[in-house]
């Protein structure tokens, strides 16, 4: 099959919910792939954040062959290895108490939604259900966590939508307190707003907000769906900012590219969802536990300074290449935005990276980057060159 007889079929059979880029994609090896035809293409996406360990890691694939070949699914009625194990190096590694496992991001962020609001049930009773979350989040696409996205385009269509989300500024802690009141039962929010343009939020607001959180009895929810697994140079974002969050979701990187998301619970809500409340018939399948335990594997505290030093080197690339179209870069680890300048259109810009060979994503109105946290100075390079190329003469 070629490019052409792959873009008519997809067209005939598939619903059309993707603005695709013109590009098919068929193998890989880390952060260099190639489409049906043989072009080659740098990978500063990593799906959406996904290849945390890159295209077809050997380690990560060795694991989950393994598995495959031994158990690839039984039901959470049964006790098995890998959930155990998953769950144990998660809470080691950064002091949480319990972990649940779900399929998706948007899936993980609905349970820490239900699990605020049954910690506040168990606590107070009803009607103190309301999650506040922040302008120009993102938190997924299921009915409550489109609502939960802070951002008005994302309320459109589907209604009626799930009450019970109030929206605050981010960097603003007058602007959550003005949305307090009795009903409030927590506090939801990206450290780095990721599909809002690559934001991170100021530290000292972070720090207001886990006190006000306490003060109140809020829980402290952070979604780290995309923050998580190594990507800002920690193996969450919240280990950099100073406060513990009483839960936290992760999804994306997880698994190395297979479907997985869950949540990490501290202490204090250890018990908060008991047998029977709540539940997933894949989640913490095997197999993707066992790519996700090879994805802690690999990300040892070596790899993950490497994140801090690969990051700043390919921001300080991008930056000195002065393109006329490009402005300044922001972000954390290997989670970067670079802004576009006025006169120039962000889809246009990737459209055109990703045709010539540099997969990149967008983000608000800016690029975004993501490449695997494995991905090599060659491959870095090869990656700027094309960027360069592509639009230097723009
Ligand atoms: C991608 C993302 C989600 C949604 O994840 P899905 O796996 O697509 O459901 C939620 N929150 C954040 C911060 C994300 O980046």
């Amino acid at each position: 099959m070629d490019h052409a007889e792959l873009v008519a079929l997809d067209h005939r059979y598939t619903l059309q919910t993707y603005g695709r880029y013109d590009v098919d994609i068929d193998r890989g090896q880390n952060a260099t792939l190639y489409s049906l035809a043989g072009k080659k293409y740098i990978d500063f996406a990593s799906g959406i954040g996904v290849l945390s360990v890159g295209t077809a890691n050997p380690k990560w694939l060795a694991a989950i062959t393994e598995q495959a070949g031994k158990l690839g699914h039984i039901s959470n009625l049964y006790y098995t290895q890998p959930y155990a194990k998953l769950a144990q190096q998660l809470c080691q590694r950064t002091g949480m108490a319990g972990a649940f496992f779900g399929n998706s991001g948007a899936e993980a962020n609905e349970g820490l939604i239900k699990l605020a609001r049954k910690y506040s049930y168990d606590h107070y009773g009803q009607g103190r259900g309301t999650v506040l979350t922040l302008i120009n989040s993102f938190h997924g696409r299921t009915s409550a966590t489109l609502k939960a996205t802070g951002q008005e385009a994302f309320h459109n269509y589907f209604f009626p939508f799930p009450e019970g989300f109030r929206y605050a500024q981010a960097n603003d802690l007058a602007s959550v307190q003005a949305q307090a009141g009795h009903d409030v039962c927590a506090v939801l929010l990206e450290l780095v707003q990721g599909e809002g343009g690559v934001l991170p939020l100021e530290r000292d607001f972070v720090q207001a907000l886990a006190e006000l959180c306490a003060q109140r009895d809020w829980l402290l929810l952070v979604d780290e769906v995309q923050t998580g697994v190594g990507r800002t140079g920690t193996l969450f974002a919240f280990q950099q900012y100073g406060v513990t969050p009483d839960a936290l979701s992760f999804a994306k990187g997880i698994a190395g590219g297979l479907p997985m998301g869950g949540f990490l619970v501290g202490e204090k809500c250890r018990d908060t969802l008991g047998a029977g409340t709540h539940g997933s018939t894949f989640g913490g399948n095997p197999v993707c536990a066992a790519g996700a335990l090879a994805v802690l594997d690999i990300l040892d505290d070596s790899l993950l300074r490497e994140v801090g030093e690969k990051g700043a080197y390919l921001r300080r690339r991008v930056e000195e290449m002065a393109l006329p179209c490009l402005g300044k870069t922001r972000g954390l680890g290997l989670m970067i935005g670079v802004e576009v300048t006025d006169g120039y259109s962000n889809k246009d810009l990737s459209a055109r990276l990703n045709e010539a060979g540099l997969l990149s994503l967008t983000a608000g109105p800016g690029l975004r980057f993501l490449p695997p946290l494995t991905i090599t100075r060659e491959e870095l390079d090869q990656g700027l060159t094309v960027l360069e190329e592509t639009l230097r003469g723009l």
